[in-house]
Parts: structure tokens; C-alpha cells; sequence
């Protein structure tokens, strides 16, 4: 993942994301292969952000090491 040389860590926002939150790799080569073949669903993206980032907080918790 470029800008996170020793991986991204669950929680931390991706170095990539500009300060209007848009990917800064967007349709650059370097753009990870798994970013650019995510498909958005309903599931997903919810109804609104708020709904997103609840449903990501719901993944990181999941998938999260045990500790
Ligand atoms: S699409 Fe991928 S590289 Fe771009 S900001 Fe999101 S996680 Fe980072």
C-alpha cells in the first residue's frame, strides 16, 4: 500500500486520502489493485457517510487481531 510501507494499521485513515477525503491515487498505476476493484454496495455505503463509517467501525471490530 503506498504511503504505508509497514502496512495500514485498522483504524488509522489511509495516507493516501487528500483533505476532502478523495483518494490521491485515483486513477494513478500505483493505485492499490484491491482499492480499484472494490465494488461499492448497499450494504456498504448505507444510506448516508455516517451509515458508512459505522458499517467500516463494524468490519474493523470483526476483523480485528485478538489481543
Ligand atoms: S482508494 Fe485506496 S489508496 Fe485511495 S484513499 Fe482509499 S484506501 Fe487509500
Amino acid at each position: 500500500m503506498p504511503g504505508h510501507p509497514a502496512g495500514k494499521a485498522a483504524g488509522d485513515p489511509c495516507a493516501n486520502l487528500t483533505a476532502d477525503l478523495r483518494c490521491g491515487l485515483w486513477q494513478r498505476p500505483e493505485r492499490p489493485a484491491c482499492c480499484g476493484g472494490l465494488q461499492a454496495s448497499e450494504e456498504m455505503c448505507g444510506a448516508d457517510r455516517d451509515a458508512a463509517l459505522s458499517y467500516l467501525a463494524h468490519l474493523e471490530r470483526i476483523t480485528a487481531p485478538l489481543s
